[in-house]
């Protein structure tokens, strides 16, 4: 069907990649473009061979001059971005130039502010509008599928949503005493900033890690979760209509928590540069580098993960509840991809995204959050790729 272009060689990458060669109908040819061109070449001569044809590139995607000339050299049908959240801008700038639909995983966030928020994505609404080229944000698992939950949910079983409960639960063990599941620096500054919650049409923010929770996941059992400040929550309060609370869970080990403290008393996880031996450094940059690669993880990591949302409202006049989640093993994903499942988890719906705009099916002038799209074609593919889900009509709530 088409080409697709895809920026970063990450975790997230390499799984999306793996899935684009699977689904090579579609993905008929690719182009894996980053900063490191040798992790490209590496990921093009494990999966040489199949039907779909892939080429590489360096790129910087901080700058759009760059971008520009290769998307003109390539013509792709779509950008998939699994850079960082930091390039959203500058790729969103290079898709506009070329007019060339736009995919990602994270919002933009600012290098020098802990701070993530749609506004600036959002901002590039008309000028994509008359474009005529479709941005679809989000499109990881959360954010991602919980939207695409969302959007389903209220499809198909409420006439009104009134609560959300995301719970993302991770019972997976690599045997580190610390080690993130993705980009440490991203994963760092999301959960040691302030928490917050959307209730009542207004944000209630909490101090990090300030409420706990014990929930029973299926498939895994009882885990410690806290409530954290997620990007979904700030989409999905304003196209869900009528709610009145959305929260976000994350599961944490203890160890992950007594590392994390000691790191952040110590002044590790600042992203303020300091002076070191005559260069600037940012502590949580030097962090990362020491820190295990969450692409390393993969053969090392055991267990499961569950990842879901929890819906309370109502359906012809009745209080209803409705939870649907998705359980991941972290060895099958290895197996298949060679990534564990943190990655698996956001690699194959970016995938999907960018097939459902490549196909036509969720293409719309303008910048989108995926649950502002037709969920049902979302959670076929889910179940065809590698992320059935499962529904429950009489969940436990979180209190
Ligand atoms: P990694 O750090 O593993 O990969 C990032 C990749 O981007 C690396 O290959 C890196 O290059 C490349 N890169 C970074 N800066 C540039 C640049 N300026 N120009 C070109 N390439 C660059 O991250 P992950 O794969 O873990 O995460 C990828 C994205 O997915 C992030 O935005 C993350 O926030 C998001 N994410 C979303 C989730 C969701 O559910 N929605 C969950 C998990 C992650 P190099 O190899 O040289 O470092």
């Amino acid at each position: 069907m088409g080409k697709a272009l895809i920026i970063g060689c990450g975790g997230v990458a390499s799984v999306t990649i793996h899935k684009c060669c699977q689904n090579s109908d579609v993905f008929e040819e690719i182009m894996i473009a980053s900063r490191t061109k040798s992790k490209c070449d590496a990921l093009k001569a494990k999966l040489d061979g199949g039907k779909t044809l892939i080429s590489t590139a360096q790129v910087d995607a901080d700058n759009v001059a760059e971008l520009v000339s290769l998307i003109e050299s390539f013509r792709p049908d779509v950008v998939i971005n699994l850079a960082l959240p930091y390039q959203d801008l500058t790729i969103m700038d290079a898709c506009l130039l070329t007019k060339t639909h736009y995919i990602d995983t994270a919002n933009y966030e600012p290098t020098d502010t802990a701070k993530f928020e749609y506004s600036w994505q959002w901002a590039y609404r008309e000028r994509f509008e008359k474009a005529g080229i479709t941005a679809l944000l989000g499109s990881g698992f959360d954010p991602g599928v919980t939207g695409v939950f969302s959007a389903y949910a209220l499809k198909h079983y409420f006439d009104e949503i009134h609560e959300i409960d995301i719970l993302d639960a991770n019972a997976g063990d690599h045997g580190y005493p610390f080690a993130t599941n993705f980009n440490p620096e991203i994963n760092i500054r999301e959960v040691t900033a302030k928490g917050s919650y959307w209730e009542n049409g207004e944000w209630v923010e909490t101090e990090p890690m300030e409420i706990k929770r014990e929930y029973n996941f299926a498939e895994i059992g009882p885990k410690d979760m806290y409530l954290l400040h997620h990007e979904e929550l700030e989409s999905l309060a304003l196209n869900i209509p009528g709610i009145k609370r959305i929260r976000f869970f994350m599961t944490f080990g203890q160890s992950y928590l007594t590392h994390l403290k000691c790191l952040e008393n110590v002044g590790m996880t600042s992203i303020e540069p300091i002076e070191f031996e005559g260069h600037k450094i940012v502590p949580l940059q030097f962090l990362k580098a020491v820190l295990p690669d969450p692409a390393s993880l993969g053969p090392r990591t055991v267990g499961k993960t569950n990842i879901g949302c929890i819906f309370k409202g109502i359906k012809d006049g009745v209080p209803k509840t409705y939870y649907v989640y998705n359980v991941c093993d972290h060895q099958e994903c290895y197996r298949e991809v060679g990534s564990q499942a943190i990655s698996y988890t956001t690699g194959v719906p970016a995938m999907i995204g960018a097939m459902l705009v490549m196909n036509g099916t969720w293409r719309k002038p303008g910048v989108y959050n995926v649950e502002e799209f037709d969920p049902d074609p979302f959670m076929d593919a889910l179940n065809q790729w590698g992320l059935p889900w499962k529904e429950d009509f009489a969940p436990t709530l979180v209190k």
